[in-house]
């Protein structure tokens, strides 16, 4: 494949060009032609050396100016030309159309994401999606493009790209998966760093203990919406978007081990589940190669060595946020998006110490709630109303926030 990657330096992005490093290796031609960073410009120049894309694409002006210094350094054992290095959303833009570009991974963080996917969308690009806030903000309108330009949404998140592995063969993405003989399905959620910890404790909880994480390693966002188990409240409504499935049939159940991803339940009574360890090089793997499976050396799962794995309801009192998420989807229209927007500010904020752990839920329902339904609308594919939008939660987020 040809791949435009979004998003090369953070966590996702890091691992996916481990991983296509090794399937190159083993004699797949899978080659990068774009790599997209906003902050950390000496990584992705280091990304670049190793993976000679012919266009880098930054963020900003300062991106773009540190970038200029180190294209005109003279040691340099990589070259793009001028018109290859691009910046901001007009940049993001002709990165995703440009011809040679086959697919496009969208390893962006927070709600921003969406205009990354719907310009995919648009321009009929493959899309490998680490950016579950784009199907939660606009999973509909996403859907619609998908089916009207042919293009594919592949999910790069373990649990749902675990999904897919378990549907019969011919489940087709973008169906619902009711018509293929499923119930229901059960996403499995480690719990977080918070699991056996009182609500109490959390609420005071440091930044530095929220972003531990006790399976996986993950960025900060991601991490910090594992500790809220917002996490698995997006998830929920990605599965709605991927799965055409209703919210109350996508359950959570909390399994610490993290070797189960997902079971998937039938009508027949039966449940289907894939196991691995808790490492995303596996599932971008799994999604690069989908509905292939090519073998790689990562890391195997050996049964004799599992040991004991438990499956526990989570605690709704304790992981509010999960209910949020389940309200959002049932108002439908712009609430998801509203959600997520301000998941992202108050993520931030958290992390800032400007609020405390036991603030976020709060903030986002705060957010979620001065939107009534008399001002629910419809999202549309229009950037200019999604951005209007963003704008518009922002402001009630960060006037919430600096309300706390
Ligand atoms: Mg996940």
């Amino acid at each position: 494949m040809k791949i435009c990657l979004l998003g090369s330096t953070g966590s996702v992005g890091s691992h996916f060009l481990e991983v296509i490093r090794e399937n190159n290796k083993s004699g797949s031609q899978h080659s990068i032609k774009t790599l997209a960073a906003a902050t950390n410009i000496n990584k992705l120049w280091e990304q670049a050396k190793e993976f000679q894309p012919n266009k880098l694409l930054t963020a900003d002006q300062r991106g773009a100016d540190r970038l200029s210094q180190l294209v005109s350094s003279q040691d340099s054992s990589y070259s793009i030309d001028e018109r290859g290095l691009l910046m901001g959303e007009e940049g993001m833009q002709q990165a995703i159309e440009d011809v040679d570009v086959d697919c496009v991974v969208n390893a962006l963080s927070g709600t921003n994401g969406l205009i990354a996917s719907i310009l995919t969308m648009k321009a009929g690009k493959k899309l490998l999606l680490a950016n579950k806030e784009s199907l939660v903000a606009g999973g509909s309108v996403l859907n619609k493009l998908s089916a009207s330009s042919n293009s594919e949404i592949i999910p790069l998140d373990s649990e749902h790209n675990a999904i897919i592995r378990c549907l019969p063969q011919t489940y087709k993405l973008g169906d619902s998966i009711y018509k293929h003989g499923v119930k229901k399905l059960w996403l499995t959620a480690s719990g977080g760093p918070f699991l056996n910890k009182t609500k109490q404790e959390i609420a005071t909880a440091s930044v530095e203990d929220a972003c531990k994480h006790p399976t996986w390693a993950m960025g900060n966002k991601i991490s910090i919406d594992s500790a809220t188990m917002m996490n698995k409240g997006l998830e929920i409504i990605e599965s709605c978007h991927l799965f055409s499935i209703n919210q109350e049939d996508v359950g959570v159940i909390v399994h610490p081990q993290s070797l189960v991803h997902c079971m998937v339940e039938y009508n027949d009574g039966s449940i289907i589940s894939q196991l691995s360890k808790p490492d995303m090089r596996i599932t971008i793997h799994q999604a690069l190669n989908y509905p292939e499976y090519v073998s790689l050396p990562f890391q195997e799962l050996n049964p004799l060595e599992m040991g004991q794995l438990d499956f526990i309801k989570p605690d709704l009192d304790k992981f509010p946020c999960l209910n949020l998420a389940r309200e959002a989807q049932d108002a439908g229209g712009i609430i998801p998006m509203v959600m997520s927007v301000a998941d992202d500010h108050a993520v931030a904020a958290f992390l800032d110490n400007r609020i405390s752990f036991g603030d976020l839920d709060k903030v986002i329902a705060k957010v979620m709630h001065r939107y009534s339904d008399k001002d629910n609308q419809e999202l549309t594919a229009d950037l200019a109303q999604i951005k209007q939008l963003t704008q518009a939660i922002t402001l009630d987020s960060q006037d919430i926030i600096s309300q706390i």
